[in-house]
């Protein structure tokens, strides 16, 4: 038998990689361009973390998580997300003492899921966090961020934004109320995990994904009727700042996020172009969570992006930047290999990409050059050498010229932007 990867996992390389790496590049400079600074967390943490951090009632922590213990017997959890170890860092590296803290992530996530198209038991994700920001201004500074990553990666017109707020402390216990009023009546048809969710936490019911369930929901009261002056004014300030900056967006009130901590704003990016795994970026804010931590009353706010939602997406819409074009290094003859690789080895030094074919006859050696379609080819034989020079061909055209040596890498210029 041969070996195969674990269930819900991938190797991802070639154009899956490109998209990628295309996807997570893309995101990492524009959140320094935000004013971001990167983090990175260890990849697991205490069990404790996740169940503390990201609420036990969550479909993480209740089927979702890779939990082990180590020779030690203490118990460790591979990190479901990226926000709950970030902030736990927040804490234990002492950053409270320098809010607001802006930090960027990215890599692999792990939950026991059923794997799908979009959906894997390692996952990436890209995510922002900003600490100790409390104003609404920070909550539309995120969703730009977030709106402009879409733009670089040019999917924009693929995806709508929707828009929720869960109120302050206050006005989710108003709602939660109401919830459980409404919900009760219907004890009957609610699913059995709906029916845990109605004594734990009502308002993931809404969040469901069973279709009985979808039914009642329809009906259920809705939070935007439940919020305080104070939670009403945020969320229409923030509504407000979207609509200066032109983000289009649309309300919907049944959105409530996963995660037992979100507050006030919170938010989705979806598209129709994934099939069933809409969802490429989500998040919102969570004050509340850093004193869960066992950290000061810090406010919070950010998104977690699927990075392989997104390289699907880019990659089926053909918005992967090409791979390079790399510049064919051809010793005619055998005789001839050292020099071309020294050349190769110089013009590597100054920035481009060469690959050298010097494996079977001359015919051979063109064929790879065309193979790995290059953009042009370097020739050079005796004669040449003798001169100081070589043949650059442009592979497209078929134009060539000689260039002397010494004047090759200025020479090459033209094909800079191909590579
Ligand atoms: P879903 O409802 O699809 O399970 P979620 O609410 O669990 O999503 P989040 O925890 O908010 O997802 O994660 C942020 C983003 O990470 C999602 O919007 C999605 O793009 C991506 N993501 C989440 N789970 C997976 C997964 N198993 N495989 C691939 N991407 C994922
Ligand atoms: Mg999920």
């Amino acid at each position: 038998m041969t070996i195969q990867p674990a269930r819900g996992t991938r190797d991802i390389y070639g154009s899956d990689l490109r998209a990628f790496l295309f996807v997570e590049q893309t995101a990492r400079e524009l959140a320094k361009r935000y004013g971001f600074d990167g983090i990175q967390t260890p990849i697991f943490e205490s069990t404790d973390v996740f169940c503390r951090g990201v609420g036990e009632t969550s479909d993480i922590v209740s089927k979702e998580m890779y939990t082990f213990s180590d020779r030690g017997g203490e118990s460790f959890t591979l990190r479901p997300e990226g926000t709950a170890g970030v902030v736990r860092s927040f804490i234990s590296e002492g950053m409270e003492q320098n809010v607001p803290v802006k930090l960027f992530y990215a890599g692999p996530m792990f939950r026991y899921e059923r794997p799908q198209k979009g959906r894997y038991r390692q996952l990436h994700q890209f995510g922002v966090e900003v600490l100790g920001a409390a104003q609404a201004q920070t909550d539309i500074e995120v969703l730009c961020l977030a709106w402009d990553l879409l733009g670089a990666l040019g999917v924009q017109k693929y995806v709508r934004l929707e828009l929720n707020t869960l109120g302050d402390a206050p006005s989710r216990d108003a709602y939660r109320t109401a919830l459980v009023e409404y919900f009760s009546k219907y004890k009957d048809q609610l699913s059995e995990d709906s029916l845990v969710r109605l004594e734990k936490n009502p308002l993931r019911i809404l969040d469901s994904k069973d279709e009985g369930d979808k039914r009642l929901i329809e009906n259920a009261p809705k939070m935007t009727d439940y919020l305080n002056e104070e939670s009403r004014a945020f969320f229409e300030e923030v509504q407000s700042g979207l609509n200066t900056l032109g983000i289009p967006f649309v309300v919907n009130p049944r959105l409530v996020r996963g995660l037992d901590y979100y507050r006030h704003t919170v938010f989705e990016f979806i598209t129709e172009s994934l099939g069933a795994q809409g969802t490429v970026l989500a998040g919102g804010r969570y004050d509340g969570l850093v004193q869960q931590l066992g950290g000061s009353a810090q406010p919070g706010i950010g998104f977690g992006a699927g990075i392989d939602r997104l390289s699907i997406l880019v990659q089926e819409l053909g918005l992967v930047p090409n791979a390079p074009r790399a510049i064919a290094a051809v010793p005619v003859g055998n005789e001839n290999v050292p020099e071309m690789m020294k050349i190769a080895h110089e013009l590597r030094l100054a920035g481009y990409v060469v690959e050298m074919a010097y494996s079977g006859n001359m015919s051979k050696r063109l064929k790879k050059a065309n193979k790995i379609n290059a953009c042009c080819a370097i020739l050079m034989g005796t004669d040449e050498f003798d001169k100081g020079v070589v043949t650059v061909r442009n592979l497209d055209s078929g134009e060539q010229k000689e260039v002397k040596i010494n004047e090759l890498s200025n020479a090459l210029n033209e094909y800079r932007n191909l590579q």
